[in-house]
């Protein structure tokens, strides 16, 4: 699914297509891997945020706008980010900046018009890149940032069909409540684990250790018009959000620490009565298969080619990039 592990899963595969390819931006992305997987996450996904505040112990969980029914006691109420002496939902700024970071999807009616089309991404995503270097630069480790950024769009939108271009059809279709937590598992023990030989729990921890790029403001439109994004994309600029922009960056940070131990608490297995491996009851109860019947499920829907052609798609995202650069093009081809 496109939580982290799934975004975490796509960000490395395609990094190694980029490298398979010798394209110039994957030695930067190996050289700053933990800003490079902090783009494929919280480049896009703003709204890493507590749901709610719990009544009984007030301990904040959840994540974002999910509706989350597992306070102790089960009362709960609404959990907001308070900046300037106002309080913002985490639907509410799901609404402001979602679509932002997501270009091809997420937009509010509203703001429906700054919608990037698919062809444009390159365009889009190289003069990012471009005035990264212009304003940061020769700091690396924003263009990391960047890049891994344009991995969370383009797999978001391949998953989620914005874009066409996957078959998948597990259980019940591409991407849907009931397959994902397959897509999660499947990819943190059988990719993760079994392939790649992640440390899941220190990657994740090094991602949310990383720390606010600025340039995201700039890459999102949320700070005065200049260079040569601005040039291109002259619509949709919003300096006056800044400050709420940086609170929310920061609140990423704090909450993707707790946010990701969920998740890897949610991925555990444990021995069932025939002690083999099993998946724990909530994700059992949502796709309605025990853990083995989970992986037969992907196996059969050949979930594995489905995500390569993910990785395949966002690495020829970054060479399309790459190809309408000079100045990328230029960059030193030093081994990391
Ligand atoms: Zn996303």
């Amino acid at each position: 699914m496109s939580g982290i592990v799934g975004h975490t899963t796509y960000a490395i595969l395609t990094l190694k297509e980029v490298l398979r390819r010798k394209l110039r931006t994957g030695p930067i992305a190996v050289r700053h891997y933990s800003a490079f997987l902090a783009g494929a996450y919280l480049g896009s996904d703003i709204q890493t945020m507590p749901s709610v505040t719990c009544a009984a112990n007030n301990e904040e969980a959840g994540y974002g706008g999910i509706p989350y029914s597992g306070c102790p006691g089960g009362s709960s109420k609404p959990w907001m980010l308070r900046v300037d002496g106002e309080d913002y939902l985490p639907r509410q700024i799901h609404g402001l900046f979602y679509g932002r970071s997501h270009l091809i999807f997420g937009w509010t009616k509203e703001d429906e018009s700054l919608r990037v089309p698919w062809d444009h991404l390159p365009e889009y995503f190289a003069a990012s890149l471009h005035d990264a270097i212009d304003f940061y630069g020769p700091s690396e480790r924003t263009l990391a940032y960047i890049l891994g950024w344009t991995v969370h769009v383009v797999s978001d939108s391949l998953i989620k069909s914005f874009q066409p271009g996957l078959t998948l059809k597990l259980l019940d279709g591409t991407y849907t409540p009931r397959n994902r937590p397959i897509q999660d598992l499947f990819s943190f023990h059988e990719i993760g684990i079994r392939e790649l030989g992640l440390d899941w729990a220190a990657t994740l921890a090094d991602i949310a250790a990383t720390p606010v790029e600025a340039a995201q403001l700039h890459f999102m439109r949320i700070s005065e018009p200049r260079g040569e994004l601005a040039r291109m994309f002259k619509g949709g600029w919003k300096p006056e959000r800044k400050k709420l922009m940086m609170a929310v960056l920061a609140e990423n940070r704090r909450w993707a620490r707790r946010h990701f131990n969920d998740e890897l608490a949610e991925m555990q297995l444990s021995p069932n009565a025939k002690g083999k491996p099993e998946a724990n009851a909530g994700l059992q109860k949502t796709t309605g298969l025990d853990y083995e019947a989970m992986i037969e499920a992907a196996r059969a829907s050949d979930l594995r080619g489905q995500i390569g052609k993910i990785a395949s798609e966002a690495a020829s995202i970054i060479e399309a990039i790459e190809r309408r650069s000079a100045r990328l093009r230029a960059l030193s081809t030093a081994p990391f």
